[in-house]
This record gives C-alpha cells, sequence and structure tokens, in this order.
C-alpha cells in the first residue's frame, strides 16, 4: 500500500514495526511513507480562551467526543487533532487548540505549542463567547490577518449574551474574517449550529484549497513524455516510492502526459530508446549530477524538490536565497530546518551531505545548527541562511509562514534541492523549465 491510499487513520509504519526513519533521498527522506496523508489536508485550527466552547465545537463537527468538554476552564491542554472527510471540502484535519489564554509557567509552555500551529493553520475558527471580546480575540484576528489566514469567527453561548453589534460590523470590514457565526454550542440545538458553522466553514475555505495549483501543469501538454528518475538504492523504502514521487505521477496522469519512472541505471537506455524526445526530466536531486550528464542540453531537466519548492512554499524566494550561498564565509551561522522529526544515519542529507556541499563551495567551515518537526526560531538574527527541506510531511501553508518569518527578520530561505543545484553548478538548468 502506498500513502496515497493509505485510510484515513492509517497507523504509522513506524508503529506497525515497520522501520521508515532512513533518510536518504537528497530532498525527501523514506520517512514521507510515514501518514503524510496529513500534509495534503486542510488543516482547520479551532482557537480562543479556555471555555470559550472550542472542544465542544470540534465535537459538534466530527459528531464524535474527540475533546474532552468540561465546564472548568483549560481541559484541552494538548493540541488535539481529528482527520475526517468534510464533503464537499474533502480530507480535513481539525486542530482543537488549548486556550491561547492559558496560564503558569505550564500554561506558557500550552501556549507556545499552540503559536506554532499559527504557522499550519490555513483556515482559523476563533471562538469566543458572545459578549466576551477582548485585546485577546482582537490579536487572534490580527495574527491570522497578517498571515492572510481566511478566518471565521464563531460567537457561542449566544442564549446567554448577544455579540456587540458595532463589533460584529467592524469584523466584518476585515478581509481576512469569511464569516461570523452566532451559535449556542449545546446538545439541544446541536444539529442547527452543525449546519451553521459547516456552512460558513465552506464559504471560507482557502481559494488555493478548492482550486488546488497543479505540480506541473503549466509545464506540460497532453500526450507529452516525462521522464521520471527514482533511485532505488539500499535507503529505498521497501516496496514503494516516496509520495513526492507519488504526487508526480499522479498529476502527469491528471495532466494526460506519458510518464517514463526510470532508476538512475535505466536512464540512459530509455533516453535511448524513446521515439520522442522527452518534454521534461524530472530527477531526485541526489542524482542530480549524474541525471545532467545523460540529459541532453537541449531536454528540460530538473528536480522533484525544485517541483516542490513551488508547490509547498515560493520558487522565486528559494532560487533568491540559494543565490546567497554565493555571499557564505566561513564561520557564518545556517539553520537548517526538517519538517518530520527522523533520526539521522550515515550519510543524512541534512547533517552531513549539505553542510558537506556548502563547505566545498565556500571552502571552508560554517556552522549548521538544526530544527525539526514545528520547532523553528522567533529570532532568526544569527543566521545568514536558511535551507528549508522538501517538507513533504507538512503542508504549504508551514512553508509559507517561514518564507514570512524569514522576510520580516532579512534572512533569506531556500530549500534542500535548489541548495544541491546551486552547489553543484546546476541551478540555471534545473530553474530553466520555469522560465517558459
Ligand atoms: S518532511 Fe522533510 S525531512 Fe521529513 S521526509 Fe519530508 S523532506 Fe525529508
Amino acid at each position: 500500500m502506498n500513502s496515497e491510499n493509505l485510510p484515513q487513520d492509517a497507523v504509522p509504519l513506524q508503529a506497525q514495526g515497520i522501520n521508515i526513519d532512513k533518510p536518504g533521498d537528497a530532498s525527501f527522506s523514506q520517512s514521507s511513507q510515514l501518514l503524510t496523508v496529513k500534509s495534503l489536508r486542510l488543516h482547520i485550527g479551532i482557537f480562543g480562551r479556555r471555555n470559550a466552547g472550542k472542544s465542544s465545537l470540534l465535537n459538534c463537527l466530527t459528531r464524535q467526543d474527540v475533546s474532552i468538554v468540561s465546564p472548568v476552564a483549560g481541559t484541552t491542554t494538548d493540541p488535539v487533532e481529528k482527520t475526517m472527510e468534510f464533503l464537499p471540502l474533502g480530507p480535513v484535519v481539525f486542530i482543537d487548540t488549548a486556550g491561547v489564554d492559558d496560564q503558569g509557567s505550564l500554561g506558557q509552555m500550552r501556549i507556545e505549542k499552540t503559536r506554532k500551529l499559527f504557522d499550519r493553520t490555513e483556515l482559523a475558527i476563533i471562538v469566543a463567547a458572545a459578549g466576551e471580546w477582548t485585546d485577546f480575540e482582537q490579536s487572534l484576528v490580527d495574527e491570522f490577518s497578517r498571515r492572510n489566514t481566511p478566518i471565521v469567527v464563531v460567537f457561542n453561548k449566544c442564549d446567554v449574551a448577544e455579540p456587540n453589534a458595532e463589533l460584529v460590523s467592524r469584523l466584518e470590514a476585515v478581509p481576512m474574517v469569511r464569516q461570523i457565526v452566532e451559535t449556542t454550542l449545546v446538545p439541544e440545538t446541536l444539529s442547527t449550529s452543525l449546519t451553521t458553522v459547516r456552512q460558513a466553514i465552506l464559504a471560507a475555505a482557502p481559494e488555493e484549497w478548492i482550486n488546488t495549483p497543479s505540480l506541473l501543469g503549466d509545464m506540460v501538454e497532453p500526450n507529452d513524455v516525462v521522464v521520471l528518475v527514482v533511485p532505488i538504492d539500499k535507503e529505498a523504502p521497501k516496496g514503494r516510492i516516496i509520495l513526492p514521487q507519488v504526487q508526480t505521477i499522479r498529476d502527469l496522469l491528471d495532466n494526460a502526459c506519458c510518464c517514463v519512472v526510470v532508476k538512475e541505471s535505466q536512464l540512459e537506455y530509455a533516453l535511448n530508446n524513446l521515439k520522442v524526445k522527452p518534454k521534461l526530466v524530472v530527477t531526485d536531486s541526489q542524482a542530480f549530477a549524474s541525471v545532467s550528464k545523460l540529459v541532453p542540453e537541449d531536454v528540460p531537466m530538473t528536480g522533484f524538490s525544485v517541483l516542490f519548492a513551488r508547490f509547498k512554499g515560493d520558487l522565486e524566494a528559494f532560487a533568491d536565497g540559494a543565490k546567497t550561498i554565493e555571499t557564505l564565509k566561513p564561520g557564518d551561522r545556517i539553520l537548517i530546518a526538517e519538517s518530520c522529526s527522523h533520526h539521522p544515519i550515515g550519510d543524512d542529507i541534512g547533517r552531513v551531505k549539505i553542510p558537506n556541499l556548502i563547505r566545498k563551495r565556500v571552502g571552508g567551515d560554517l556552522v549548521f545548527d538544526h530544527v525539526q518537526g514545528a520547532d523553528f526560531p522567533e529570532n532568526l538574527s544569527a543566521y545568514k541562511l536558511v535551507i528549508h527541506c522538501g517538507a513533504c510531511m507538512t503542508n504549504r501553508k508551514t512553508v509559507l509562514s517561514r518564507i514570512l518569518h524569514c522576510k520580516r527578520q532579512n534572512v533569506p530561505i531556500t530549500n534542500y534541492g535548489m541548495t544541491i543545484a546551486y552547489c553543484l553548478g546546476l541551478f540555471k538548468r534545473a530553474l530553466k523549465p520555469f522560465n517558459n
């Protein structure tokens, strides 16, 4: 079973005793077999102060007791996530957060955890008890507006108080506030609440989610032949290929292309025997150097991770970031950010291969710091460059939030594939297919 047809709540392969923690691909490690399905879901975060009714809302939306509902403020201590099919939107993950106004030192840690969710939230639901709108709720609106994240405001407990009319019209004027719902989340009116909130979520869904951009649909025509180079080495996942490659194949089929998938060792044979010139060759970035020697100069070539730099992030921002490699000097500090946590082994891409490529290019040693998963430093001032992994395990919003965070602090950011292409002198060639 590949990751595309994993059941929604599939057990992680690790939990099945299958070792998938073997990063090895230049840009996407084999960990991308693990429930990457979540990275393809619309992330809907539920935010608000303690006891505003966030957990009641999640239970209402999922029609299950996913979160503990209690009159005691702060019952939800860690984010609770629930994946489901939310038709007609499709696969979503609802995230019920701890109250962002949590108190005490433990509360501070919960707040930090909740704030990290801001980065990956693609649709924010702000729950407030009607009549209890303060600077705190307003700060949530401001935070998500700054991130261009659509917002649904749910005024709960409207049986007790009505939201201030002046406040409602002020919120209606905020561009990112797409819907305002007035309801009372109690069992007696659950069905009505569900219908209203559901309609609001559907109406507020981000445009990009509804019309998901194609991975390479703008670069190909029907019947074009596209060759994908997928190394199957000792570190390749058993019986599978990784999600970015699966997604690329699917995208080519969606665009009525002829997709030829070969290992590095069969590329020359395939190129020599194709009756038509390939429209494009896409390779694992780790094989950039050898593949570029086999693919004729007049055949466009790029890497999966360069494709995904555009699909999951911002091609231009990452390309600009890669160019700053030229300005690096020995002793400079670089942050390497990976979206999943895996135990590095052998020639780990983030810890060994990329640092070595940069050292060679710069001609001296540099300082490399690493962060994994949701960790990403607030203060980036120590860094000359941030290098992000292929981000197959997270959603686009997270990567865009990080790019924005870097831009605000004037720190360039790029990704693994761009870095490899730049250091190998293949940068222009890898980007050329996107320039037409
Ligand atoms: S999220 Fe990043 S580090 Fe993890 S498997 Fe994907 S590309 Fe590799």
